[in-house]
């Protein structure tokens, strides 16, 4: 046999060998929902480096060995940690063709059909999240550095709007910058803010309320405030606080810190899907009206990891920021888009055809009904909680988060400890997996409904499952 034909052979053997490995996983997600530790995932990996190489389905093998009991099962229905997407098996199936395929999505030259994906998801994406058609997309890893580019697009157009090019003279030297951010912004938005010079000690940070949301007196105060002063200014708020889902008043902030001439950020890592939602897109009211927003794909739109969205209504500030040299701009009338004018990377996966594929299998109406359909099953999780003595649920559950204070009626030192060990109970139990999260000082059980395969019975067996943990924390805590 010809050594190629061989070969084909073999890539198709090892390509099945992984597919049954992966449809085996997915219809069967890893009960209990939680994960062995790092370190006894360390073990199930380590070894010393072979000096020969080894064939391919053996590797595999291997693979799925040491990986399985490291695998949070985050794909499942039950999964409720952090705030993570599902990774859907049609974006799943798209993702491996991306990789079959190879593609560097750099530019439209090397990788036309990448690039061609990337700009139909993107008129698709405002158009779901209704959105100014305006806006240039960029196709990141995640919120965390759509925020990043966002924020580099403002620093270069608030600047510029003083007459200093940062693109070209840098910051030293620039007039300064401030940035007006809520108090409960979500961590990755100030390692955005400090990858582009903007220390936190340096930020404007505006008091906000029970909800996480900022209070429309304190960030009148701020915008206003001589810290502020008159000189450039970037506005940072939130579509979807992490903890309660809270929305900062949009209606409120836009208009006003247009007036003063600033540029406006989203962080909407989650929240700006209730955009594509009617029944909840009154929550952002106004956030339209901002100049660039953050959100992912691998979240609410349940694309597999890494997928983020850098919106930008400037498209020529989002280009300048993103480009090597500031003068640089292609020829005016040019139709085609290049993916790396719109992200810090050069060569990258292409996610447009992940984020294309799930665009189409959910289509408008069918990413309204998840939303919807997450937003109403987080408030019947709240209820059949709050039924139970002892539990009380923290946050008004506006969208799909959930905050679960245990021993309530305890002094804060004790329902800390409590909450605690609730939380490490229902861990245990297996049932459901949720995490701990601190929220204005005192511990909570975070349960954010996100995943695509959760159904309301998901919803009622979890919500027994940590009705029945409770029971046991606080009978052994009586018993102490
Ligand atoms: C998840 C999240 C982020 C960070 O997004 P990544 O995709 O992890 O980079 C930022 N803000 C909020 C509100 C989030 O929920």
């Amino acid at each position: 046999m010809p050594e190629h034909e061989e070969r084909q052979d073999e890539v198709e053997a090892l390509l099945m060998r992984a597919a049954r490995h992966a449809a085996a996983y997915r219809t069967a997600p890893p009960a209990p929902q939680s994960a062995s530790t790092y370190a006894e995932a360390v073990r199930a990996f380590d070894g010393v480096l072979p000096e020969e190489g080894e064939g391919g389905p053996g590797v595999i093998e291997d693979l799925v060995r040491c990986a399985g009991p490291g695998l949070h099962a985050t794909t499942g229905p039950r999964f409720f940690g952090w705030v993570i997407g599902g990774s859907h098996p049609v974006g799943l199936a798209a993702d491996w063709l991306t990789a079959a395929w190879g593609q560097n999505t750099a530019n439209h030259v090397a990788a036309p059909a990448a690039a061609a994906s990337e700009t139909v998801a993107a008129r698709w994406l405002l158009d779901v999240l209704r959105l100014p058609p305006e806006s240039s997309v960029g196709f990141v890893t995640g919120a965390t550095m759509a925020s990043f580019v966002g924020l580099a697009a403002a620093r270069g157009a608030v600047l510029r709007r003083v007459g200093w090019d940062v693109e070209a003279k840098g910051l030293f030297g620039a007039p300064p910058v401030r940035v007006v951010i809520g108090d409960e912004a979500h961590a990755s938005v100030f390692s955005a803010l400090q990858y582009l010079g903007f220390g936190a000690a340096s930020l404007l940070r505006v008091a906000t309320d029970a909800q996480g949301v900022m209070r429309p007196e304190a960030f009148d105060a701020a915008l206003s405030s001589d810290a502020a002063g008159d000189g450039p200014l970037i506005v940072v708020t939130q579509a979807g606080q992490i903890n309660t889902g809270a929305f900062d008043p949009h209606a409120h902030i836009v208009g006003r810190a247009h007036a003063r001439g600033a540029w406006v950020h989203v962080d909407g890592a989650f929240g700006l899907w209730a955009r594509a939602c009617p029944s909840r897109a009154g929550l952002a009211d106004g956030v339209e009206r901002a100049d660039s927003w953050a959100t992912d794909g691998h979240k609410w739109l349940q694309t597999p990891f890494d997928c983020g969205y850098a919106i930008v209504r400037d498209a020529e500030a989002h280009r300048r920021a993103m480009t090597i040299a500031a003068s640089y701009l292609p020829p005016a009338g040019g139709t085609e888009r290049d993916p790396s004018h719109y992200v810090p990377e050069l060569s990258r996966r292409a996610r447009g055809f992940a984020t294309w594929a799930l665009l189409r299998h959910f289509g408008r109406a069918g990413i309204a009904a998840m939303v919807e359909r997450h937003c109403v099953q987080a408030r019947l999780l709240a209820e059949l909680l709050e039924g139970e003595p002892g539990i009380a649920v923290i946050n008004e559950v506006v969208l799909n988060q959930v905050l679960v204070r245990f021993g309530a009626d305890r002094p804060e030192e004790e329902g800390d400890a409590l909450t605690l060990a609730a939380i490490a109970a229902v861990q245990a139990d297996g049932t459901c997996f949720a995490g701990g999260a601190k929220w204005r000082g005192r511990w909570a059980m975070r349960v954010s409904i996100i995943g695509y395969a959760t159904g309301e019975d998901d919803i009622r067996a979890s919500a027994e499952a940590i009705r029945r943990c409770w029971r046991s924390v606080a009978c052994a805590a009586v018993g102490r």
